[in-house]
Formats: structure tokens, C-alpha cells, sequence
């Protein structure tokens, strides 16, 4: 069969593939982008998106709580009607889609409503028999939801699942304690449902500096989150409606709606024939690529969660983009520095976190400082509530360079974007006390920490 030539084929319309497919053709090249599930990946469909829409209703419900001890004549516990939720989020969902959509129009990429894999290092090849050929091959498969192997774990949901909710669950079971799972965790409690969150290690979030996750883990225990530490799922055995859970040091109360896992992400290169086309994998199966995106094989690349390097949207979309700087548009440098990434996790209030832990600091360089806020929001303060933000900067040096700031508080998400640049930047604890307030907000015990 005679093959379609492009300068570039992508294989997956994620937010690595996207972002990939629309810098290839802003510099003017050929480029077919095959995708076969709704446009946009996992961050759009079932990811940040629908997600960050949880995570509104949820702060909207907490709000509506505060708003009542305020004085605001609102009932002790309002309605939600799911499906008017669930509407809304699919409507914005649509939105993204007709959007891209248009752009892929707009900038003449061709989609292939198709999955793909690689005949050799510059061919593709569709599960319908087409074959498309290119100078460069752009891997942005991502990954998928992996489960323990354990007697009933068929009965266990994970993060697609969640976003499949129907209705608001009763019990739930979360198990995990990266940031999914406290993400859930966190959104389903303020919407109502009971939720126990069991956690096989002693700690929330361990990519994170461990006294700011303490504290997430003391706000979530004063939402009402059942936390178990060391808490070990051995089996699910179904019970009736419900799951019962077998557990190693978990909650007496092990009987649950729905139990959902948390518990990692494996990269999508099964059956992608990468082997055959000489591509090395590493040991999770993710693609093994060097600074600059570049596989084992000459004009193969891969880009995003495929790679299992720092696996988030905005990550996936600076690689891609600095990717097709490089190899079309002349910028021989060009790649993606993966210091100093800033991230939130969702929780109720946010945790921003850009730099390094304590921890990490202190391996890195010895000797560390660190600088603290605790305090209460104005309006946990005003509403009655019990949950506390903490601020932590990390530093280093005799010139007291700042290399981490960990924000736990309302507005930490919006917060932490323009300290992130500082930081990046390589801003000093001297600049960063030089640098006037913004009075009465919580962003201005950044620059107040002692
Ligand atoms: P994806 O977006 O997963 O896209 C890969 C695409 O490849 C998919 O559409 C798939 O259908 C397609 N594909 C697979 N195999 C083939 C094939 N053989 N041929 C063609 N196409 C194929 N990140 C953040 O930055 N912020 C957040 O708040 C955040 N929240 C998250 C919440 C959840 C619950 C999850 C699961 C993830 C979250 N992430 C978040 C991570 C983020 O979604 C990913 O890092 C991001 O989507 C990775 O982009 P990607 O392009 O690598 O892969």
C-alpha cells in the first residue's frame, strides 16, 4: 500500500500532541496528528479539566458554609443537582473541543480519528491498514490509570471512573495518597459524600516538602477525610451493593459505595511497535528520551506523560512546543528546562508548590533555611472555620537564594504563578523582603515569612 507523506506525524491529540501539531504547522510543515478518542487527552476530558470543575463546586459548597455562619441566610445543607454539574462540565468540555477542532482547521493540520503504530522509524501506520510516512514522528500517547493486582480490584474504580459519577457517592474509598487521590478525596467530601482516603505509606504526597503536606493532611482530617496511614488493601470482595475492602491497619468501617484507586499512572506504549522500530523503553515502559526530547531513533521523539518525566499538562506543551522550535524552526538549543516546575495540587485550601522540599534542598546542598507563615484567612476568621494556611520558603547559600516556595492556603493556586517566576528567576530572601505587601491578602505573607 502505497503511503500518505507528511513532514510530521503525531501520534496522539493530547496536550503534547496538540501543542506539538500546531507549532509544526505554524513554522509551515505538512502535519497529520492521529487521534482517536475526543480531542484533547486525558488533561480535557478526564483530567484537569473536569476536574478543576469538581474542585469549583466542592470550594463553592465549602463558601456556601462559611457564607452561613456569616449571616447569610442560606440552608445548613443545600442541594446539588449533580446532572446540572455534570451538564455544565460537559458543555465547557464541548467548547474546548469545537475549539480545537477549529484550530486544527484553521492551521491545516489533518486529524486521523485513528490509533496508530510504527512500522519503522518513519512510518505509521493506522488501524485501518493506511500508512503515513514522515521525516519526524512525534510520540505524545500519554498514560493511563494502573490498579494493584489484587483478589477483586475489578470492583475498584480509578480517576475515569470518578469523572463517570452519576450521582453523588455515599461511602467512598480512595486509595492512594498522591495528589489524585487527595484531590478526590477533598472534592468528594465537601460535596457530601463520607470518604476514607488509605494510604499505604505514613505520609500524603511525597514529591511534596513533608510539614506542608502534614498540614494538608491535619486539614483534610478537620474537613472530616478518614485518614489511615499504613493502611495496606489485601482484596475487594463485593457485599450486597457495596464492596466490602480486606485491609491491613485500615478503618474498622470497611464497607464502601465506591472505592476508587489512586495508585500511579503507566505509560501508553503497549502494541505502539516502538521495539520494532528500535525505540528504547525504560523499566516502566515509558519511552527513554535525552534533554531535548530525542529517542533512541534518529527522528523519533516523544513528548509528555509517555515519557514519565514531570507528567503534567503545561509540561507536555513547553516540551512539545520547544521540541518543534528545534527541529523546524531553527533553534539548534531549544528545549525544556524541567527545574523549578510549579504545580498545585487541589485540595480545600490549594497546595502551590515551586522548587525544592526541605528535604530535597538538603540533600542537594546541605545546609538550609527555611522561613514560615502560619496563619488564619480573613475568611476562615470571619466564617468560622478551623482551617489554617501555611507558607514556607527554603533557601540557600550565604546570599540566601530562595529554591523552594511551598503555599497551603486559599488562593495558593493564583498565588504561586508570579512567585514562580521570581524564583526562576533566582530571586534572594533579601529581594523577597524588600518587596512591599499587598495588604490584607493572604499572598502578602510570602514576602512577610519569618
Ligand atoms: P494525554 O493528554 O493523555 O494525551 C494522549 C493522547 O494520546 C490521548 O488522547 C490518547 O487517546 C492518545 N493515544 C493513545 N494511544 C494512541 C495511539 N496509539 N495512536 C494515537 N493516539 C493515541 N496536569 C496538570 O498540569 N494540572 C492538573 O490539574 C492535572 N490534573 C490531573 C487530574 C487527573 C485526574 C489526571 C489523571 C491527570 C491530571 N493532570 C494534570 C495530568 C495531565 O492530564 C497530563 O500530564 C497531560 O494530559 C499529559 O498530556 P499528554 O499529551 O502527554 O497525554
Amino acid at each position: 500500500m502505497s503511503a500518505r507523506n507528511y513532514d510530521v506525524v503525531v501520534l496522539g491529540g493530547g496536550s503534547g500532541g496538540l501543542a506539538a501539531a500546531f507549532r509544526a504547522a505554524s513554522y509551515g510543515a505538512k502535519v497529520a496528528m492521529l487521534e482517536p478518542a475526543p480531542l484533547g487527552g486525558t488533561c480535557v476530558n478526564v483530567g484537569c479539566v473536569p476536574k478543576k470543575a469538581m474542585w469549583l463546586a466542592a470550594d463553592l459548597a465549602e463558601r456556601i458554609g462559611l457564607a452561613r455562619r456569616m449571616g447569610f441566610d442560606v440552608p445548613a445543607e443545600p442541594g446539588l443537582a449533580w446532572s446540572t454539574l455534570l451538564e455544565r462540565r460537559q458543555q465547557y468540555i464541548t467548547n474546548i473541543h469545537s475549539s480545537y477542532q477549529k484550530r486544527l482547521d484553521e492551521t491545516g493540520v489533518v486529524r486521523i480519528s485513528n490509533r496508530g503504530h510504527l512500522i519503522d522509524a518513519h512510518t505509521v501506520e493506522c488501524e485501518d491498514g493506511t500508512q503515513f510516512r514522515a521525516e519526524h514522528i512525534v510520540i505524545a500517547t500519554g498514560a493511563h490509570p494502573l490498579k494493584p493486582t489484587l483478589p477483586g480490584a475489578e470492583l475498584g474504580g480509578v480517576s475515569d471512573d470518578f469523572f463517570a459519577l452519576q450521582a453523588r457517592p455515599g461511602r467512598v474509598a480512595l486509595i492512594g495518597g498522591g495528589y489524585i487521590a487527595v484531590e478526590l478525596a477533598g472534592v468528594l467530601r465537601a460535596l457530601g459524600s463520607e470518604v476514607a482516603l488509605l494510604v499505604r505509606g505514613q505520609r500524603l504526597l511525597d514529591k511534596f516538602d513533608a510539614e506542608v503536606a502534614d498540614q494538608l493532611a491535619e486539614n483534610l482530617r478537620l474537613q472530616g477525610v478518614e485518614l489511615h496511614f499504613g493502611c495496606k488493601v489485601e482484596a475487594l470482595q463485593r457485599q450486597h451493593a457495596q464492596i466490602r475492602a480486606q485491609l491491613h491497619n485500615g478503618p474498622e468501617q470497611a464497607v464502601f459505595d465506591t472505592v476508587l484507586f489512586a495508585t500511579g499512572r503507566g505509560p501508553n506504549t503497549p502494541g505502539l511497535g516502538l521495539e520494532r522500530a528500535g525505540v528504547k523503553l525504560g523499566e516502566k515502559g515509558q519511552v527513554e528520551v535525552d534533554d531535548y526530547q530525542n529517542t533512541s531513533v534518529p527522528g523519533i521523539y516523544a513528548v509528555g506523560d509517555v515519557t514519565g518525566r514531570v507528567t503534567l499538562t503545561p509540561v507536555a506543551i513547553a516540551a512539545a512546543r520547544r521540541l518543534m522550535d528545534r527541529v523546524l524552526g531553527g533553534q539548534s538549543q531549544a528545549r525544556l528546562d524541567y527545574e523549578d516546575v510549579p504545580s498545585v495540587v487541589f485540595a480545600h485550601p490549594p497546595l502551590g508548590s515551586v522548587g525544592l522540599s526541605e528535604e530535597e534542598a538538603g540533600k542537594r546542598f546541605g545546609k538550609v533555611s527555611t522561613y514560615y507563615s502560619r496563619f488564619r484567612p480573613m475568611l476562615q476568621a470571619l466564617g468560622q472555620g478551623e482551617v489554617r494556611s501555611l507558607f514556607k520558603m527554603v533557601c540557600v547559600g550565604e546570599d540566601e537564594k530562595v529554591v523552594g516556595i511551598h503555599l497551603l492556603g486559599e488562593g495558593a493556586d493564583e498565588i504561586l504563578q508570579g512567585f514562580a517566576v521570581a524564583v526562576k528567576a533566582g530571586v534572594t530572601r533579601r529581594q523577597m523582603e524588600e518587596t512591599v505587601a499587598i495588604h490584607p491578602t493572604s499572598a502578602e505573607e510570602v514576602v512577610l515569612m519569618r
